[in-house]
């Protein structure tokens, strides 16, 4: 794949990005790893000084850099705005709360002296240069949930980006260099998946998070793992939205458009597949289906767009055989299943729900990157929690019920990372973010987040 932006609006082709050379690549990890000697020792109130300056200068560009968001992959404009203001409060979470996050956790007296020691504590220490490999999807929010506290802790980052958003991975580098943190602190590579491994092995380099499709968290994982190097994954997801007969219809249906559709359906949380209860099914599809059919599909530039093109051509490729294995084997269109007329030239495909869906389609258990959404009818609670679970993925759920035994089963038996009642899902600086299964492992966010690429050293005084 190319380094460029392509406009998915157009599939034009606005501007190609040579990928960086062995040498530069290697100055690069120099600079990062130097970096790292100095930031490591710098203070709490030093890094939330500039991380701070970091969000204001993110604030000041908000309309630029969201039109270079969109431009690069298609989501409505408006939600790119809001994207970038969403970063700049993470960063500004993490620079208030990082120390009292990373505090030493001193150990009992007692246990202490039990261990032998007059007094023994845990102190968190950072691990390095971090490599962090990520997704179009949010191009901004994906890197900023990793570098916010990953700068806070002391490490430094090197970006690899996907390859078709590299103005927004340049932007970035250019940011943290103008909120003042000193050079190597935090760079982009532009380089293609198969320079990945060579940085990767490289010594300097202490661990990897990576944000993407299975694949890519495989390919990387077995090198780190080769290397004895930590990851955090933080894959696909096919996340189910339940809906019991307690339920508020009205919003629960409104909410489900959203979680549907939010980024022209490219998240790996959004709400994919809808298991409702048999009591409020026939309620539920009809309207769904409306407020589906209702949506405005378009230039993501406008400000009467809902949904604008999927951001690559190959992605609709994906996301319309999904749809087109699933209407040869029986299901049925509700609304959409093709693409919109008038729309020719971008990566457009309409709002789509398909009932009548069978564990024997591939849409039963594949991740639908677009706007597309599976509906299911359930006689009951147990089928609603089989069906939930019935998914290689396991990011994150979400349950409606105002029944409160409901939801303790919910919250006993969903394999997911996390689970949302009477609402839909949505990353917050204070909230863990990740999955179990093949969504990946380890957490994102919060002080879970945080401490993933720490030492958490073991310090004990005779
Ligand atoms: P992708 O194709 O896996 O790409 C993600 C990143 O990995 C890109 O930077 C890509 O580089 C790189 N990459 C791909 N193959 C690689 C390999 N073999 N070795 C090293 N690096 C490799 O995913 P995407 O299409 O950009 O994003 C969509 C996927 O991300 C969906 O599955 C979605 O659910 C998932 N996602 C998960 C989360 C989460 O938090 N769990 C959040 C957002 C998205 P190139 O662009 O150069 O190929």
């Amino acid at each position: 794949m190319p380094i460029a932006t392509v406009n998915p609006a157009t599939g034009e082709t606005l501007k190609t990005f040579p990928e960086l050379g062995p040498e530069e690549t290697e100055r690069r990890l120099a600079a990062a790893a130097a970096a790292f000697r100095t930031h490591r020792t710098t203070s709490f109130a030093e890094r939330a000084r500039l991380l701070g300056e970091a969000a204001d200068l993110l604030d000041d560009d908000r309309d630029d850099i969201a039109r270079t968001m969109t431009t690069e992959m298609g989501k409505p404009l408006e939600a790119a705005r809001a994207e970038a203001a969403k970063c700049a409060k993470a960063m500004r979470w993490y620079a208030r709360n990082a120390e009292a996050l990373l505090a030493d956790e001193v150990a009992p007296p007692a246990e202490a002296k039990d261990a032998g020691a007059a007094h023994a504590r845990v102190h968190y220490r950072p691990l390095g240069v971090i490599l962090a490999v990520m997704p179009w999807n949010f191009p901004l929010w994906q890197v900023v949930r990793f570098a916010a506290p990953a700068l806070m802790a002391g490490n430094v980052g090197l970006l690899k980006h996907a390859s078709n958003v590299p103005q927004t991975a340049l932007y970035l580098e250019d940011l943290f260099l103008r909120a003042g943190f000193p050079e190597g602190c935090f760079q982009t590579l532009l380089i293609g998946s198969g320079a990945v491994e060579a940085v990767l092995r490289d010594e300097r380099v202490a661990a990897a998070t990576l944000t993407g499709s299975e694949p890519a968290g495989r390919a990387v994982a077995a090198v780190a793992g080769d290397e004895i190097k930590k990851t955090v994954l933080e894959l696909g997801g096919s996340d189910p939205y339940v809906v019991m007969p307690s339920a508020d219809l009205a919003r629960a249906v409104r909410t489900a458009v959203t979680a549907r559709v939010q980024n022209n359906g490219q998240s790996c949380i959004a709400a994919k597949r809808f298991i409702v209860h048999t009591d409020v099914y026939d309620a539920f599809a009809e309207r769904f289906t409306a407020l589906m059919e209702g949506l405005t599909v378009g230039d993501p530039m406008a400000d009467s767009t809902d949904v604008g093109p999927l951001a690559t051509e190959r992605g609709r490729a994906d996301l319309e055989e999904l749809v087109d294995d699933a209407l040869h084997q029986g299901a049925t269109a509700l609304c959409g299943g093709r693409r919109p007329a008038g729309l020719e030239r971008g990566w457009y495909y309409e709002p789509t729900v398909l009932a009548g869906i069978t564990p024997a389609m591939r849409i039963h258990r594949e991740e639908t990157f677009g706007p597309v959404a599976g509906l299911y009818r359930v006689d009951d609670l147990d089928e609603a929690v089989a069906l939930a679970n019935d998914s290689p993925f396991g990011l994150s759920s979400n349950v409606w019920t105002r029944d409160e035994a409901e939801q303790q089963r919910f919250v006993r038996d969903m394999e997911a990372g996390g689970v949302y009642f009477n609402g839909m899902t949505a990353s917050h600086p204070a909230l863990p973010f990740g999955g179990v299964k093949r969504s990946g492992y380890g957490r994102e966010l919060s002080g879970h987040g945080i401490r993933e690429f720490c030492n958490a050293t073991t310090v004990w005084y005779g």
